[in-house]
C-alpha cells in the first residue's frame, strides 16, 4: 500500500492554529505527553526526526504543521499533561485546543495518542469529547503495544471500543510506534478521514 505521508515536509509552526494556512485539509495528532506522538509522526512519515521527541516537557509548546500534498497537511498539537506546567498555562493550551476543534475549517479527523498502559486519562477524555461535539472522526491509537502482552493489549483495545461504541465516529487501534505494528491500519483511517467532509 502506498504511504503517501513519507512525503511529509515541516511547513511551519504556529502559537496559534490561526496562523495556519487557510483552506485545505488536515488531520491533527494529540495526546498526554511521553504517550508517544513524536515516534508516531516519525513512524508514520518513515522519518526518524520529522517530528521531535520530547525531551524537555514543558518547553514552547508550538503546533507543527507538516504538509505531504500542497494542501494537505499533518498538524502536530501540542501535547498535555506535563505536571510542571503552570495552571494558567494549561487552561489557556485548553482552550485553545477546544477552539481548534471546533473552529479549524481545514480538520477532517484527530488522532488521540494514548499510552496502552494509561489509556483514556482525564484529558484524552475531554479531548475525545471535544471531538464528537465538533462532529469529527477520531481515531485513538493505544501506542506502546510492544510494551504489554497481546492479550492485555487486546483487552485494552476492547475495554476502550466497548467505551465509544455508541460514537460511529469513534476507532480505535494497537499500535507500536517501536516495531511498526498498526502501521497499515492508521494510514487506511486516516486515508477516510482526508477523504470525509464532516458535516460541522
Ligand atoms: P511525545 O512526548 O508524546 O512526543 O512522546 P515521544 O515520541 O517523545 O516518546 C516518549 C518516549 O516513549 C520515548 O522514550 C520513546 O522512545 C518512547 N516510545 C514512543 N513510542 C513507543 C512505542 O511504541 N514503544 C515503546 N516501547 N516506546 C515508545
Amino acid at each position: 500500500m502506498e504511504n503517501r505521508y513519507r512525503k511529509a515536509q515541516f511547513l511551519q509552526s504556529a502559537s496559534h492554529f490561526n496562523q495556519l494556512p487557510p483552506g485545505g485539509a488536515e488531520v491533527a495528532f494529540v495526546g498526554r505527553s511521553n504517550a508517544g506522538k513524536s515516534s508516531v509522526l516519525n513512524a508514520l512519515t518513515q522519518q526518524k526526526d520529522l517530528a521531535k521527541t520530547s525531551k524537555t516537557p514543558g518547553r514552547t509548546q508550538l503546533i507543527n504543521a507538516f504538509s505531504f500534498l500542497p494542501q494537505e497537511w499533518l498538524i502536530d498539537l501540542p501535547g498535555y499533561g506535563y505536571a510542571k506546567v503552570p495552571v494558567s498555562v494549561k487552561q489557556k493550551w485548553q482552550a485553545m485546543l477546544h477552539q481548534y476543534l471546533e473552529e479549524r475549517d481545514a480538520l477532517k479527523g484527530l488522532v488521540v495518542i494514548m499510552d496502552i498502559r494509561h489509556p483514556l486519562m482525564e484529558l484524552d477524555e475531554m479531548m475525545i469529547a471535544w471531538a464528537i461535539q465538533s462532529n469529527l472522526q477520531v481515531h485513538l491509537l493505544l501506542n506502546k503495544a510492544d510494551k504489554v502482552s497481546k492479550s492485555e493489549a487486546n483487552q485494552t483495545l476492547f475495554k476502550v471500543q466497548k467505551k465509544y461504541e455508541h460514537f460511529q465516529q469513534v476507532s480505535a487501534q494497537l499500535f507500536s510506534a517501536l516495531n511498526g505494528l498498526g502501521l497499515k491500519t492508521l494510514i487506511v483511517q486516516m486515508e477516510k478521514m482526508f477523504e470525509k467532509t464532516p458535516v460541522r
